[in-house]
């Protein structure tokens, strides 16, 4: 046991886009911060279409602007689906509108190994002592309180490093959120993925040649990334009950997913698979979608998938990750930089990034519902009011939102559900009506369970517009009030909660 280990102020486990974030914007304030990384980087990881917010938001203030650029992702400008009631393919553009005027209507489909290690070589950069090759154990407590972490390292020796905060950024499969709190799981998310890669596959045509597109069949739906000119992401999210059969002939099942579709199978029709290095085998990955009961306790906080996680079809995953990165660092530079308590800092971390995580779980509740009339298994255990989910108390109470304008009270799964029944019509009449859901008109229509869909884009596009801003340096920032009337709003250059004026 290493016997007189530095105390820092942080503690970062996992070296993901989240743990790279949180530590970053500790680490420009000035405190000091140890990240430990599991495994040596570049390491593969799935996630590879992101979000305007973490490139033009996030990754902005992280300063890595430039070095995205240079890496040459694919610009993504949007999203194509062949989706709901409609049998041709439609799109959304995230601009211009008014989060994204222009310049920032864009993000990238970025091959995570590349992405990951641009982030944490910046971490780096900031100040962080990055440790790779070394597994966090287990935490240390202290009157009532999580004060370190137990690791071993590269060789396997185990040691103890103590500190005023761990964050918890080991993603989906972390040992460690439990000390914080309880995992509740979605019973209507859950999806199995399989999926791969292929070179040589064709692009839509332009402006949506770099975009994600999503093609519904009658057992799921699939991916269709484009990382580079030549190389594809692609994936199938089926229902869980068709695990074993994808573990026992994943090739064999992927043909068969792909034969199902038409258009998929259409743009892979001059491809061949890539059968070596990282993107050479198929992978599966359970993609259920869960969140904590508590997102902090004190002396540690969770970020990214060790917090929650949602079904990947908004591409959200990394989103939450950094957007959290940063709400956490919030909290942990108010504590230090402010004199704010611990319980009011980290307590509008939590209000913050529940919020923005139940917004993705209604968005996608309603992009699941679009699809209802399709007849299959599939489809039919995803109709909202017809799952499990209507009995799901526990998960609908961490999701059912927290508005500006206080938090709607439910007393029933059901009931929450039944307000948002047919919501996946309002949305589609938004997307294939007016092509920009982002922009600041649609969706207008009000559905007949009372779900107002204008005041919840206007919610969801709060935090989205309070980043991207905050990106945007030197630009003139909205004025922010609380979300709630005791609450915190962001300091001047966005790196701690402060009082409001
Ligand atoms: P991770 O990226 O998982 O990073 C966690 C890090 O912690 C890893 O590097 C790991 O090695 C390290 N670690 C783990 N345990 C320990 C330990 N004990 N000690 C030290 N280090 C440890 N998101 C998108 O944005 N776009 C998409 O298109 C998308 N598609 C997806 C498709 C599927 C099928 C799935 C399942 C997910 C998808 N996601 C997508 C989600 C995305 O993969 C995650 O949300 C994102 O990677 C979360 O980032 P993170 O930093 O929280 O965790």
């Amino acid at each position: 046991m290493s016997a007189s280990e530095q105390t820092y102020d942080v503690v970062v486990i996992g070296g993901g886009p989240g743990g790279s974030s949180v530590s970053s914007f500790v680490a420009m304030r000035g405190h000091s911060v140890l990240l430990l990384e599991r495994e040596r980087f570049p390491r593969y990881q799935i996630g590879e279409s992101l979000l305007p917010a973490t490139i033009n938001g996030v990754c902005a203030m992280l300063g890595v602007t430039e070095e995205l650029k240079n890496a040459n992702f694919t610009y993504k400008l949007g999203g194509c689906y062949r989706w709901g009631r409609h049998s041709e393919p439609w799109s959304f553009t995230f601009g211009p509108s008014t989060i994204f005027p222009g310049t920032e209507a864009f993000a990238y489909q970025v091959e995570r190994m590349k992405f990951d290690q641009i982030l944490l070589d910046n971490a780096r950069r900031k100040g962080v002592e990055v440790r790779e090759q070394h597994t966090a154990t287990g935490v240390i407590r202290e009157r009532g309180r999580i004060a370190g972490v137990e690791y071993t390292d590269a060789e396997g020796n185990p040691g103890t490093v103590k500190a005023r905060w761990v964050v918890d950024a080991s993603g989906n499969r972390t040992n460690i959120s439990r000390t914080v709190g309880e995992r509740v799981y979605s019973k209507f998310f859950q999806n199995v993925a399989l999926f791969t890669y292929f070179e040589d596959g064709k692009r839509l045509p332009a402006p949506n040649s770099g975009n994600i597109f999503c093609e519904a069949f009658g057992e799921g739906w699939f991916w269709y990334i484009p990382l580079t000119p030549k190389l594809t992401s692609v994936g199938a999210v089926v229902a869980r009950e068709h695990a074993d059969k994808l573990q026992q002939a994943p090739e064999k099942a992927m043909e068969y997913f792909i034969d199902q579709t038409r258009i998929v199978k259409d743009l892979l029709a001059p491809a061949h698979r890539v059968t070596e290095g990282p993107y050479g085998q198929f992978r599966i990955r359970k993609d259920y979608s869960y969140a904590n009961t508590r997102f902090w306790t004190p002396g540690a906080v969770l970020v990214g998938d060790a917090a929650c996680f949602i079904d990947p079809i908004f591409s959200s995953g990394v989103h939450l990750a950094t957007y959290s990165g940063l709400l956490a660092a919030r909290a942990i530079n108010g504590v230090l930089d402010e004199g704010l308590s611990e319980e009011r800092s980290f307590q509008e971390f939590e209000l913050r990034y529940r919020r923005e995580f139940s917004n993705f779980y209604q968005f996608l509740m309603a992009f699941y519902d679009m699809d209802k009339d399709l007849d299959s298994y599939f489809w039919d255990a995803r109709k909202v009011l017809n799952t499990e989910e209507s009995m799901n108390d526990a998960f609908i109470r961490i999701v059912s939102g927290t508005a500006e304008d206080g938090e709607p009270l439910f007393r029933t799964a059901r009931e929450f559900l039944e307000s948002r029944a047919g919501v996946g019509d309002v949305f589609l009449k938004a997307y294939t009506g007016a092509s920009n859901p982002m922009a600041e008109s649609a969706p207008a229509a009000q559905n007949p369970g009372g779900f107002d869909a204008e005041a919840f884009m206007r919610d969801f596009r709060h935090g989205i517009v309070e980043v991207i801003s905050q990106g945007k340096g030197g630009g003139r920032r909205r004025v922010e009030k609380p979300l709630l009337p005791d609450g915190l709003i962001p300091s001047e250059d966005g790196l701690s909660w402060a009082e409001p004026a």
